[in-house]
């Protein structure tokens, strides 16, 4: 399986900050180590990629650094040239991931996930939105077939569920922390809100009805899973109490019925703030792991 990287672009955060810039080498250290899997260079996606589902002022205005306060607080990280570069080769990682996958039934970014990008704006780390990008350059292409997003991160997919909710040919399904941010959210296809403190057995119930109701609204030609690291118990913001083994099942059980059901599938890393990070680079290379033997 392919698995497309972009940690090497790097970009200032202030000491403490809270978006946790180092998971993303580390994971992509330990997806080398795996044997079906090799990692690859993410390329940018274009400008003219980024506007086909952007709101043009608000990519004008990221290009440049010109966020006003309002905005910065939104995204919540400080503006750089360097974040700009990176958020084209994360989006292009997902890109570059839903290629492979249409071709081997399986891909990977190692990132991706911005699933707060909302048309208008950047929010909570998510500069534009990797997933509707990549579905609006599939489509230019001639990708006509039905869609699934099915977003396991912890937070609800306020940016996918609004650039999707008009179109009917991409289903987005989002399971999360009922009480977790976004606060204002935009209503998804399916919505399934979780109590704070939910187990592995709950969180696995939850998923297999989900996963019931998705392939009800099927049948897909492709499908983007947010695995999110942080529904872990040990995650800073998650509020749910899974294992590493519980999110291990859980991926075994999303991709295995979406590859069991012949859906090439395109994952993306998503969410992840654990204590220690390195537990959840872990989680996130078991993914990966998980789904490079259903490729
Ligand atoms: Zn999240």
């Amino acid at each position: 399986m392919r698995a497309y990287a972009h940690d090497r672009f790097l970009f200032p955060l202030p000491a403490h900050h809270r978006f946790p810039i180092t998971k993303y080498a580390l994971t992509r250290h330990a997806v080398e180590e795996l044997p079906d899997v090799t990692v690859l260079e993410a390329p940018p996606v274009t400008w003219d990629q980024v506007r086909a589902v952007h709101h043009p002022e608000w990519v004008r205005r990221m290009r440049y650094g010109l966020l006003d306060r309002r905005e910065t607080a939104g995204l919540g990280l400080p503006w750089s040239p360097a974040l700009v570069t990176r958020a084209l080769h994360a989006v292009g990682s997902t890109l570059a991931a839903a290629r492979a996958a249409l071709e081997d039934g399986a891909g990977a970014a190692l990132g991706g996930g911005t699933h707060h990008a909302r048309h208008r704006t950047g929010r909570g780390y998510c500069t534009f939105n990797d997933v509707a990008v990549t579905v609006a350059a599939l489509r230019r292409e001639g990708f006509g077939g039905r869609v699934l997003v099915l977003d396991l991160d912890v937070h609800q997919g306020d940016g996918n569920a609004e650039l999707f909710a008009a179109d009917p040919t991409v289903f987005v399904a989002s399971l999360h922390g009922a009480r977790n941010y976004p606060f204002q959210r935009v209503p998804s296809d399916l919505d399934v809100d979780l109590p704070d403190g939910t187990d592995d057995g709950a969180y696995l119930e939850a998923l297999a009805a989900t996963l019931e109701q998705t392939a009800r609204a099927g049948p897909y030609a492709l499908a983007f899973l947010l695995a999110g690291a942080d529904p872990w118990s040990a995650d800073a913001l998650g509020r749910l109490a899974l294992t590493p083994e519980g999110l291990a099942e859980r991926d075994r059980v999303a991709i295995g019925a979406l590859r069991g059901a012949g859906v090439p599938v395109c994952v993306t890393l998503a969410g992840g703030y654990g204590v220690p990070i390195a537990g959840t680079a872990a989680i996130h290379a078991r993914t990966i792991a998980l789904a490079a033997t259903s490729s």
